[in-house]
């Protein structure tokens, strides 16, 4: 079985479509594959409908957090599988980042004309195509403007990474993270020690949060070096979570494949488990989970 449980579509950064995607993963041998964009549920139904048979969608999403036991404040990803998207106190509050995420990127774009580089919202906005929008969408109008080569190239600390970057409006973790459980998901703390990205949080807070219902740690990600996978394993195992393996795949704005990185069938049975409510309170009982 290949499992890999952490993709974007265009629906947020990726570059396929959610149909394209559940088809690229079949083509690249996946059983199962997670359609997880950032903030949002609106690949979902596509996605779904595009399933091929012999592939099991989870359907899912990647919640922009942050912890504010920190000064200043740490930016985390929590992954979130099998919730209900219709679950009220959820869908407000992801609506609510989206939102942000728009006057962030927009300021962004004022930011960049203020030092005479054409960006326009307009066209990063349509370009958006309706999903979240994100630094990738400014890096690619950077891209058409021929002022950097690669979406990679566009995150150095002198145009998206520091330059004119601003920070999101995320939610609270604590938050984030009940949110997920009150609409019958199950959470998994995205690429937790991935130190290249940004400051990460102390384990105390991984303790906290699985305190708090926590299901897992995503380990072997490509931001993870192998002592930062092994660390995460050796906290999970302590902490009685499961460990993931995803590929984090964003189409062409990065250069990881599907497949690259896998979750093991116990541990996606665990999660698929939990879902239905095996062993804790009644939950949504998804398109792909009768
Ligand atoms: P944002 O959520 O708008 O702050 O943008 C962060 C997103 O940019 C992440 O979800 C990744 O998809 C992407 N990203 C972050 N760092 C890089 C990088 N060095 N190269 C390419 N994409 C990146
Ligand atoms: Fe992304
Ligand atoms: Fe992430
Ligand atoms: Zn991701």
């Amino acid at each position: 079985m290949r499992i890999d449980l952490h993709t974007h579509s265009n629906a947020s950064d990726g570059t396929l479509t959610p149909a394209e995607l559940v088809r690229a993963a079949a083509e690249a041998g996946l059983d199962v594959v997670a359609l997880t964009d950032h903030d949002t549920t609106s690949g979902w139904a596509e996605a779904i409908a595009a399933t091929p048979s012999g592939l099991t969608l989870v359907p899912g999403a990647e919640l922009s957090c942050r912890w504010y036991g920190a000064d200043p404040p740490i930016a985390l990803h929590m992954l979130a599988y099998l919730f209900d998207p219709a679950n009220e106190p959820l869908a407000t509050e992801l609506t609510r980042v989206r939102l942000a995420r728009e006057t962030r990127a927009e300021r962004m774009v004022q930011l960049l004309n203020a030092d005479g580089i054409d960006v326009r919202w307009d066209d990063v906005h349509e370009r958006a195509a309706g999903g979240t929008v994100g630094r990738p969408h400014l890096a690619q109008a950077l891209i058409r403007l021929g002022l950097v080569n690669t979406v990679a190239e566009a995150f150095a600390p002198e145009w998206l990474g520091q330059r004119y970057r601003i920070p999101k409006q995320d939610m609270d973790v604590f938050n984030g993270l009940a949110l997920i459980l009150g609409a019958g998901g199950v959470p998994v703390f995205a690429h937790p020690r991935a130190s290249r990205r940004g400051p990460i949080v102390p384990d105390s807070l991984i303790v906290e949060l699985a305190a708090r219902g926590l299901f897992g740690l995503e380990a072997d990600h490509e931001d993870h070096t192998p002592e930062q996978r092994a660390q995460v394993r050796a906290l999970a195992a302590d902490l009685g979570l499961v460990v993931t393996g995803s590929s984090d795949f964003h189409g062409s704005n990065k250069t990881v494949r599907l497949g690259a990185f896998l979750t093991s069938p116990e541990v996606y049975e665990r999660i698929a488990a939990a879902a239905r409510g095996e062993g804790g309170p009644p939950r949504w009982k998804g398109p792909s989970f009768r």
